[in-house]
């Protein structure tokens, strides 16, 4: 054997080595399985492979690592399926792309992601997929706006930035009974504070990015449903458009699940002590937090929520875009940035906000609360609010 080895070449050596480490090895974290190539025993296994469902064909399909955080986060969303794709947003085009056909019509809260909604207005439309915005405090009142071919409604609670709640169970209700799926971008919940199945909705997206992953240092999204022909759809597209992920990005949230519950209880105690002293500030005219009464749809979030997230929206009083931008760039702790999730507090302002009101937009800073002191970040905005105050 050592003889006909070494008649082959130094690179054929190097790419087919004959010296192996035993795998006989369990350890506790998941192993990162890196592949595009998977291996057969043969044309004959090849082929019956490519036409199960569930075995390891090619690594844009999945890899044990990949499978393993599929596996997991179906678990934690109480789902029967669950797909990953690159990103909070690639989920969302995920459900579009699967459900929507020319001469579909989609129904999208306003109050959605904005990506969600650029993404029905500059792009499914292209393809004959007409979207009609409804108000998210709509409820049961949807029922009136489903049609013939209304092919996904998206929910989305709280919404972004503006942070409304929905009565998704009520919209879930109505869109039953028309046989219309009920998408629900569920990201602010983790899947730990609530449940987007008992909810009524069909379709759970989550934006992994947020607090799975947890250290602003990766990007992921995922797809879970109960319902098998829905997983049929999801993953037929799923596999057209390529969608793989990373399995070292696979193993970053996979490490952040299992902190995941303890950062995001620090998290929501510190953001509500955050949201309670801007609450008595007399700058603040509005706190847009669930937990607030001030936010629209509170009560759904009594009765449909087991807690609160780290990200939420103040609306100053009679403060103008000048003055915000003033208050933000005085922060020294906070740091301006998109998304949220992370262990680092953020701010964001949007000048092109047209929500609650075109005006009251140009009044609101959203907040995300990191895993910092609290005290640390009050003190950091009092000293903000005197700056912008006293210019
Ligand atoms: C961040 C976010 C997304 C998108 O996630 P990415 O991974 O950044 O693409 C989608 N929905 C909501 C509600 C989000 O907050």
């Amino acid at each position: 054997m050592a003889e006909e080895r070494a008649k082959l070449g130094a690179a054929t050596r190097l790419i087919h080595p004959d010296a192996h480490a035993s795998r006989d090895f369990n350890s506790l974290a998941v192993p990162i399985y890196r592949a595009s190539t998977v291996l057969f025993d043969g044309l004959a296994d090849a082929h019956d492979k490519a036409s199960l469902k569930g075995d390891y064909t090619y690594g844009l399909h999945g890899t044990p690592t990949s499978r393993e955080l599929a596996l997991r986060i179906a678990e934690l969303e109480q789902a029967d399926y669950c797909l990953l794709v690159p990103s909070g947003l690639a989920a969302i085009a995920l459900v579009d792309l699967a459900l929507c056909r020319a001469g579909s019509h989609l129904l999208i809260p306003h109050s959605a992601y904005g990506p969600n909604v650029r993404l029905a207005r500059e792009f499914m439309s292209r393809f004959g997929v007409e979207t009609e915005f409804y108000d998210p405090l709509i409820g049961s009142g949807i029922g009136s706006m489903i049609r013939e071919n209304t092919a996904l409604i998206w929910t989305e609670s709280p919404g972004s930035v503006t942070m409304e709640l929905q009565d998704v169970p009520a919209i879930a209700a109505a869109a039953r009974s028309r046989g219309v799926p009920v998408a629900l971008d569920n990201t602010y919940s983790g899947g730990v504070l609530n449940n987007a199945f008992e909810l009524g909705a069909n379709i759970s997206v989550q934006a992994l990015t947020k607090y799975q992953a947890g250290h602003s240092d990766c990007l992921m999204g995922s797809v879970a449903t109960r319902d098998e022909a829905l997983a049929d759809k999801l993953e037929a597209t799923h596999q057209t458009f390529g969608q793989g992920v990373s399995p070292d990005d696979c193993a970053l949230v996979l490490r952040g699940l299992s902190t995941m519950r303890l950062r995001m209880s620090a998290i929501e105690s510190s953001a509500l002590k955050v949201a309670q002293w801007l609450k008595s500030r007399p700058e603040v005219e509005r706190v847009l937090h669930p937990a607030f009464p001030d936010c629209p749809g509170h009560e759904i979030w009594k009765r449909d929520f087991k807690g609160s997230a780290g990200v939420f929206s103040v609306i100053f009083r009679d403060w103008d875009w000048s003055r915000l931008e003033r208050f933000v760039d005085a922060l020294t702790i906070f740091q301006v940035g998109y998304s949220w999730g992370g262990v680092a507090s953020l701010a964001m302002a949007y000048p092109a906000l047209t929500r609650p009101s075109p005006e009251a937009g140009q009044r609101l800073v959203r907040l995300n609360i990191g895993l910092e002191d609290p005290e640390d970040l009050i003190a950091d905005l009092a000293v903000a609010i005197e700056t912008a105050s006293a210019a």
